[in-house]
């Protein structure tokens, strides 16, 4: 016997006709690529976003055709979201970090039909556009007064489209299942591979982050996301702010430690996110200039490990609560949060600290199983590691035009991270499974190496990798960046490790470098990194 409860469809419009109605006056606050500050309400970019959507039809943009987008996080980046996926068309996020032939790749396998992009990418769009096969209309996203004067041919002009529309405009309500939005993986090896969310995906997804013990997001919170709206939907802030009514707080391209601090103070923001790379510029912008923050409250990290230096660093020093969040592209993208319950909330500091520093508890609506090499699950006893496997109703059963073929093993996805869950249910990432260092038949977590290196007070970032060695088949290596104006020597960080690892997890050598590679989405490249490292010899061998 079913139920007899409405079949409402979950769709991504009802979010924004929601913070309308019962937020209307909350403000989305956006830094401009041209620098100044433009403000206005939800109320005033659900009209927007209504023009926007005739403006799209009127273009010949049909349901189920996919729309791109080269953008920074912005208001016009926000309305676009709303607008495609609202008139049941699927928005592509490219993240224009990436090489310029991965862009072209992405853009044709989506097969496109328009392209919208901030003033920045007008160089990269005018060289890239021959390439762009599908690609009917471009975009800039801008005025009349900023358009340029040649370059790509029948470039059209974002406000001239929303002028020539009014915001009469009711949502169309059709199968909540229906594609909404398409995000590439980077790609670190092979062609990228697009994501294909649902409404259904990303609403149950967005309440999922909004619960307290996710994101915690309320109508009291201002939100930065650092994260951009290119990588993984900015972590779906862009729809969990709006079921909630946050004000929203957009950064443009202004990344820097100066620009975020600034805009955290002027707009009240109580939560922001990010990957740890943008913290490090934050931090030391914070203690080159002694500055406090007033009102942020707490942040996300993820994307990569959060070294437990900097979760200390926020909370001990500046006030702000860590939340450590691990998840994927192919997950919507928020897989755990690493918050605490009341039993763990009483233990020491260190305790404490050791619990924060791993990648959290799954959220209801993400099964979680550790399994060996031969597909046996694993206990939950915080030691064992094994290959982390995930399953539930925001997570991808695989991948657009069914490339790279069924990845699900038994209806569980696959992560590719090597992981241990503990009896609290908290899972931690000991590796990505390619970044794992195999030495003598056994495993050594480089993430492990890489935090304690980090908590070094010279070294600013630090990456650990394996190398070839001729009797343990690898061994790790610490590649290491000072602190401005810091020294410290190889025997002096080797040192360092001592009584924190065992014997045999030493790294076998430490090289300095002035900086090291990093991903489209800020991640340490240690494909980069490792073929750098090809003539490489260990010391002794
Ligand atoms: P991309 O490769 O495009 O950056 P994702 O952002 O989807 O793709 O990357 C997901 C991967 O990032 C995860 O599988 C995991 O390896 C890593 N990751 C994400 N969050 C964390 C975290 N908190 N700690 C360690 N690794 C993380």
């Amino acid at each position: 016997m079913h139920g007899l409860m409405m079949d409402m469809p979950l769709l991504v419009s009802g979010l924004i006709r929601h913070a309308d109605r019962n937020h209307g006056d909350t403000e989305i606050v956006s830094k401009t690529v041209e620098g100044d500050v433009h403000r206005y309400t939800y109320r005033e970019a659900h009209a927007r976003a209504r023009r926007l959507a005739k403006a799209l039809a009127a273009l010949g943009v049909r349901p189920g055709e996919r729309v791109g987008t080269l953008a920074w996080n912005g208001y016009r980046h926000y309305e676009l979201y709303y607008a495609i996926s609202g008139l049941g068309a699927v928005i592509n996020t490219v993240n224009p970090r990436l090489f310029p032939d991965q862009i072209v790749y992405i853009s044709n396998h989506a097969e496109n039909v328009a392209l919208f992009f901030d003033a920045t990418f007008i160089p990269l769009v005018e060289k890239l556009a021959p390439q762009l096969k599908s690609i009917k209309h471009y975009v800039l996203m801008s005025d009349r007064a900023h358009m340029p004067k040649a370059g790509i041919p029948n470039l059209l002009c974002y406000e001239t489209l929303l002028e020539q529309e009014t915001d009469a405009y009711e949502w169309p309500s059709f199968d909540e299942r229906t594609a909404a939005a398409l995000c590439y993986t980077s790609g670190t090896t092979g062609n990228p591979k697009g994501t294909l969310y649902s409404h259904r995906s990303t609403i149950i997804h967005a309440y999922g982050a909004a619960l307290p013990d996710a994101l915690n997001l309320s109508a009291r919170d201002s939100v930065l996301p650092v994260v951009p709206m290119f990588h993984a939907n900015a972590w779906s802030l862009p729809y969990t702010c709006t079921m909630v009514g946050a004000k929203m707080v957009f950064p443009g391209p202004h990344l820097d430690g100066k620009s975020v601090y600034e805009l955290i103070e002027q707009e009240s923001v109580t939560l922001s996110a990010g990957v740890p790379t943008v913290w490090l510029m934050l931090l030391q912008h914070l203690g080159a200039n002694k500055l406090k923050f007033s009102t942020l409250d707490r942040t996300v990290i993820g994307g990569s490990a959060c070294p437990p230096a900097m979760i200390r660093a926020f909370q001990d020093d500046y006030g702000v609560k860590v939340f450590h969040a691990w998840g994927m592209t192919e997950m919507s993208p928020l897989g755990t949060v690493g918050t605490l319950k009341a039993r763990q909330e009483k233990l020491d500091k260190q305790a404490r600290l050791a619990v924060q520093a791993k990648q959290g508890r799954g959220i209801f609506g993400v099964e979680m199983k550790i399994v060996d090499e031969e597909s046996r699950e694993l206990p939950w006893d915080g030691k064992r590691f094994g290959n982390l496997m995930v399953r539930g109703p925001w997570i991808a059963k695989g991948y657009f035009k069914g490339e790279g073929g069924d990845p699900l093993k038994d209806g569980w996805f696959p992560t590719g991270d090597v992981a241990t869950i503990d009896p609290d249910g908290y899972m931690q990432i000991t590796d990505r499974s390619k970044d794992v260092i195999k030495s003598g038949g056994e495993w050594i977590s480089s993430i492990d190496l890489e935090n304690i290196a980090i908590a070094h007070p010279a070294i600013a970032e630090a990456a650990v990798v394996g190398v070839k060695h001729p009797k343990w088949d690898e061994r790790p290596v610490v590649v290491a960046v000072k602190k401005p104006g810091q020294e410290v020597s190889r025997d002096e960080l080797l040192k360092f490790y001592e009584g924190k690892i065992a014997k045999w997890w030493m790294p076998d050598d430490v090289l300095f470098v002035p900086e090291l590679p990093h991903t489209a989405t800020g991640k340490l490249s240690k494909l980069t990194l490792r073929e750098s490292l090809k003539a490489y010899r260990l010391p002794n061998t």
